[in-house]
């Protein structure tokens, strides 16, 4: 009785899991289209050094332009391409143009790029970004690798040895998402980190909860004891960037302060902020 009807039940959900399937399917075909047709592209979010207001660098955004689709948000594709292995070969062109944007900024901001901890699962990561190094001719130290510690829960031992590979050639490394994880404090210690970024939900926490603020701060306090560059990440309001100024948070990213937008408005932003310094040459 119960086997039958369990099996029923099968069969009830199998047309929809096989549209899943499919439709799965096609996202990944598509997918692979959309490499070779060029339908990714990149936004740009500033980052900010926290008390002088000035842009610091900026954080490469994936998007795809599906041409039946809207815009689509990394979070709708970005699992597909970690279990499907894509992420690699989309991961070298967010790696290239980012660079390559980069050096369109001049010489001295830095460039982020998020990497996927299937990358790290992978013996060829650090010869990939050498790769790129290479042929865009960036100066590695302009360039930020952000990883979240799910790297390190997969293989602790490979993990080490590819971010000290990546160490090597001179890029900077951070751990994103800071705070999300379970064992992110003692991750610091054992990894060459060279930055953290605190996670969104703390800052938006900062304006409700006096346990926010008193988080963020022990958060900013061990970062800088450990010579960490601590960044926040998803500002929303004047008083969010107020109050993290006055925890001495390094640097700050977010839609107050700038939203992920096209290279080119990026490129006028960038602009428009140089012409304020030459106007305005006391403030630095
Ligand atoms: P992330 O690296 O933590 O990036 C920050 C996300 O927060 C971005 O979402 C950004 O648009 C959003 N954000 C920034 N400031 C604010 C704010 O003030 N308020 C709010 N509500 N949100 C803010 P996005 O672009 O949708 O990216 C989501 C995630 O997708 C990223 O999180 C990153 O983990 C991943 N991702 C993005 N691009 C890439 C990529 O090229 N490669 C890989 N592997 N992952 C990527
Ligand atoms: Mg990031
Ligand atoms: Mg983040
Ligand atoms: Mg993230």
């Amino acid at each position: 009785e119960a086997k039958s009807s369990g099996r029923n039940l099968f069969r009830f959900y199998e047309p929809a899991m096989n549209e899943r399937i499919m439709e799965r399917r096609q996202l990944e075909m598509d997918m692979r289209q959309a490499l070779r047709r060029h339908e990714f592209r990149l936004d740009f979010q500033p980052r900010y050094d926290a008390s002088s207001q000035t842009i610091v660098g900026a954080e490469a955004l994936v998007r795809w332009q599906h041409p039946l689709r809207d815009l689509l948000s990394p979070a709708c594709f970005i699992p597909l391409a970690e279990e499907t292995g894509l992420i690699v070969e989309l991961s070298d062109w967010v790696l290239r143009e980012a660079c390559l944007n980069a050096l369109s900024w001049g010489d001295e901001l830095m460039v982020s790029v998020n990497l996927s901890p299937v990358e790290f699962q992978r013996s060829d990561l650090v010869d990939r970004v050498a790769t790129v190094l290479d042929s865009t001719g960036i100066a590695p130290q302009r360039l930020e690798l952000e990883i979240t510690e799910s790297v390190m829960l997969e293989d602790a031992a490979s993990a080490l040895t590819t971010m000290n590979g990546l160490k090597a050639l001179g890029t900077r490394l951070s751990m994103d998402d800071f705070g999300t994880g379970y064992s992110s404090l003692s991750y610091l210690r054992s990894y060459p980190f060279d930055g953290i970024k605190i996670d969104r939900s703390f800052i938006s926490g900062l304006d409700q909860s006096q346990s926010s603020e008193a988080i963020v701060h022990a958060i900013v306090s061990m970062g800088h004891a450990l010579s960490l560059t601590v960044t926040a990440e998803g500002i929303e309001t004047v008083a969010q960037l107020g109050k993290l100024t006055e925890l001495a948070c390094d640097q700050a990213q977010g839609f107050y302060l700038g939203r992920p937008m096209s290279p080119l408005l990026f490129q006028k932003v960038l602009a428009d902020a140089r012409v304020e310094r030459v106007l305005e040459p006391g403030v630095s």
